[in-house]
């Protein structure tokens, strides 16, 4: 469209003001959008619903209510154990990711409220060396799982990554083991943990933790899958389906629970946690049952499991459950 593009050579006093790309280009439909339209939309396109990729900041802003969001794991910076270099050094690159995003690494972990409801939250940020998974992201995750085992609320990652960081060679790949064995434990004590896969959720991140929630939410739209189109392709020597790989065919298969749109997630979430909690008679009971045990790293025993069954569990031995 000629009339949109800039002419080189006009001067004016005017461009300076102007922020740099007021107006975006759809990937989907092509349509030119104003930004701050844009912006209002949750960066989500008017005509075809389009949702463009965000970084943790906006998604810590759509999901979570205002200013709840306090952030812990802040200090836990990358290092290069395997002194890694390909085209550019790995140091220079998380420098340079460090500057462009403000993030320390490609996940922000906190605290935070939807709808007045308490969460623990993991938010990736593809803009970081695309959200890759290197020790420090395996670590913030795994932290975030700890202490939502602790405070006994629920968890919720947004995944934005296209798998494990090349970077840190085997340590990346240890991550995944690292956070499905955190994720096991939550699940033994029956706290929900809910994931929310957008564009992308590939290789590593979605072999671990992103496919490992209760619920596994999508965002409309987003590239999930673990090998990428063109080696599956070329492996099996067959056309792949139309749509492979997006967050509708996968639903289909089976391999999601829900799509939902980035404007209507924050009271999705609200009502899917309000089916998960326990009443307020099971809550107080769970936390006396928590504090009566040792709070520490053990979870031999099953606390939901406990808590169903009486007050004082401790006294009694059920016939169909052999004490440990
Ligand atoms: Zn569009």
């Amino acid at each position: 469209m000629d009339w949109f593009k800039r002419k080189k050579g006009i001067s004016s006093s005017e461009k300076k003001v102007i922020p740099d790309g007021l107006w975006v280009k759809c990937d989907n439909c092509g349509e030119i959008i104003y930004r701050p339209e844009l912006q209002k939309r949750m960066f989500v396109c008017g005509k075809c619903d389009f949702h463009f990729r965000v970084s943790c900041k906006e998604y810590i802003q759509y999901y979570f209510d205002p200013d709840s969001f306090k952030e812990f794991g802040k200090s836990i910076k990358p290092s290069d154990p395997l002194k890694f270099k390909d085209s550019k050094k790995y140091t220079d690159r998380l420098k340079a990711a460090q500057k462009a995003t403000g993030l320390n690494d490609a996940v922000i972990t906190g605290e935070a409220t939807i709808e007045g409801q308490p969460v623990v939250a993991a938010v990736m940020d593809f803009f970081f060396i695309g959200g890759s998974m290197g020790s420090v992201v395996g670590e913030k995750i795994s932290r975030a799982i700890e202490r939502a085992r602790q405070k006994q609320i629920p968890l919720i990652i947004v995944s934005a990554s296209g798998g494990a960081r090349m970077m840190e060679g085997a340590l990346s790949l240890m991550q995944l083991a690292k956070t499905s064995a955190k994720l096991a434990q939550l699940s033994d004590e029956g706290i929900p943990y809910i994931s929310i896969l957008t564009d992308p959720t590939t290789g590593g991140t979605t072999a671990s933790f992103a496919m490992l929630g209760d619920i596994n939410i999508a965002e409309p739209g987003a590239l999930i899958g673990f090998a990428g189109q063109r080696v599956i392709k070329q492996t099996i020597g067959q056309d792949l389906p139309e749509g492979f790989q997006r967050a509708e065919f996968v639903l289909e298969h089976g391999f999601l629970d829900m799509i939902v749109s980035r404007q209507e997630m924050r009271s999705t979430l609200s009502r899917i946690l309000k089916l998960l909690q326990p009443s307020e008679n099971k809550k107080t009971k769970k936390k006396t049952s928590t504090q009566s045990q040792s709070r520490g790293e053990s979870n031999e025993k099953p606390i939901v499991k406990k808590e169903t069954n009486s007050t004082s569990t401790e006294n009694k031995k059920l016939p169909h459950e052999s004490k440990t």
